[in-house]
Parts: C-alpha cells; sequence; structure tokens
C-alpha cells in the first residue's frame, strides 16, 4: 500500500537507492503517484511500468502473505506473473548498490516508459533491467557482460539489442525501441556516476 508519492519523499529512500526514489517521483502525474502503490505496480506488472524495472534491475525480493519470491522468478510476461490467486504482496527488499541508476524515455501523454532502463552494481553484479521495449521487464545480458568487464557509460555504445520480439505501436518500431536500449543504458549508467 506504499504509494509512489510516498516512495519519492522518504528520506531514506533517497539516501539508500537514489535512483529507486527518482524513479518513483516520475511515475505519471500526481494524481497517479498518490493513489499507485508498488505492489499494485508489481501486481499488474504493466509491459511499460517502471517499478518492475527497478525491482529486477537491483536484484529486489517481492515477499507475500506466503513466500519471498526473487525478482528473477517474479515477473512472468504480459501482465503475468509468479503471483498465485489472492496471494498478496506484503513488502518489497532492495538490495542496496553500490550505484543505480535510471532513464526513462517517455510517452508524454501517460509518462510510462516507450523504452525505461535500470541500471545497478551491486550484491549480485551488475544488472540492467528494460521496461517498455517488449512484452514485459527483461534483462539484457549483452549490456550486463560489458558493464561487469568495465562500467562506464561508453561501455553501452556499440551494443547492438535485437529488435526481435519488442513492441511495435504508434509511439515507435521494435528497432527504434532497441536502438534506445543502449542509448539510454549509457545514460542510465552515467546517471548512476
Ligand atoms: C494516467 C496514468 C499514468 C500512469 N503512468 C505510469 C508511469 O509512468 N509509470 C508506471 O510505472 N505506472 C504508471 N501508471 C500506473 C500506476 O502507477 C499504478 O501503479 C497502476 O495504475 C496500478 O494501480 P495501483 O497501484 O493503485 O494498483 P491497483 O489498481 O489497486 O491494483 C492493480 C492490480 O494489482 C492487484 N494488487 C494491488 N495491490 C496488491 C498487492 N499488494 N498484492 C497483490 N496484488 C495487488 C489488484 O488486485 C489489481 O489486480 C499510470 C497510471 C495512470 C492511470
Amino acid at each position: 500500500m506504499t504509494t509512489h508519492a510516498a516512495v519519492a519523499a522518504s528520506a531514506e529512500v533517497k539516501k539508500a537507492i537514489p535512483a529507486l526514489a527518482e524513479l518513483a517521483g516520475n511515475i505519471g502525474d500526481r494524481q497517479v503517484r498518490n493513489r499507485g502503490t508498488i505492489g499494485g505496480s508489481l501486481a499488474n506488472n504493466d509491459p511499460a511500468a517502471c517499478y518492475p524495472a527497478a525491482v529486477l534491475g537491483l536484484g529486489a525480493t517481492v515477499t507475500t502473505d506466503r513466500r519471498s519470491i526473487p525478482a528473477d522468478q517474479f515477473f512472468k510476461g504480459l501482465y503475468e506473473t509468479a503471483l498465485a490467486e489472492g496471494e498478496i504482496i506484503t513488502s518489497v527488499s532492495f538490495p542496496i548498490p553500490e550505484k543505480a541508476g535510471w532513464q526513462k524515455f517517455n510517452q508524454p501523454a501517460s509518462r510510462f516508459s516507450i523504452v525505461g532502463v535500470f541500471v545497478s552494481k551491486g550484491p549480485q553484479g551488475v544488472r540492467v533491467a528494460v521496461t517498455g521495449a517488449g512484452a514485459g521487464v527483461m534483462r539484457v545480458k549483452a549490456l550486463e557482460d560489458k558493464l561487469a568487464a568495465g562500467w562506464s557509460a561508453a561501455a553501452c555504445n556499440g551494443v547492438r539489442v535485437s529488435a526481435e520480439g519488442l513492441s511495435t505501436d504508434l509511439h515507435g518500431s521494435a528497432e527504434y525501441r532497441a536502438a534506445l536500449i543502449p542509448v539510454l543504458a549509457g545514460r542510465a549508467v552515467a546517471a548512476a556516476g
């Protein structure tokens, strides 16, 4: 039941994972941020939602009234998650990263991501999670490998992401989304420092 506005304003979150507070503070508009919740966003798993990128990109753990689910096992595809019928998300735990950054190329009317990229370097190594590009949030191994070899924005230059399976709609083609992924990853790394 934690609203996006509460996460964005949290001094604790801003100190521990500033990129997470920034992500929450750029979801939709004020009304959306004051009504929408992290649990609702994750359970809904909209393919263009922001929080799934942070949860997967930081290697968070989703806790429910029944069990703990690692991020890598939580998101199952278009609006689909590992949650069973009636299972309720009660908390989300984020490991504190050394570095983390978020960049969203947003659809100006709704502010949902046309493509959004969350990068982190931390206890679980380098993670790059992309939202908005396809049927659901996904990790991009080619970028993770490059950034693990050398954490710099320039490392993302020249990484080619396949457009196969990505979405085409009135906002952008699959090829356009594929081209945006390494560009936004580089900007997210630059923002992370
Ligand atoms: C105009 C507009 C713009 C938006 N822009 C963005 C954006 O830029 N980025 C972004 O990420 N999102 C965006 N959103 C989505 C928004 O952030 C909400 O998170 C989303 O609409 C879900 O609403 P909610 O969080 O109130 O969840 P609800 O609508 O209450 O719930 C969604 C689903 O999840 C289930 N659910 C809710 N809480 C839990 C829980 N704790 N455990 C298990 N199941 C649960 C509900 O039963 C329901 O099936 C936008 C929405 C609107 C309307």
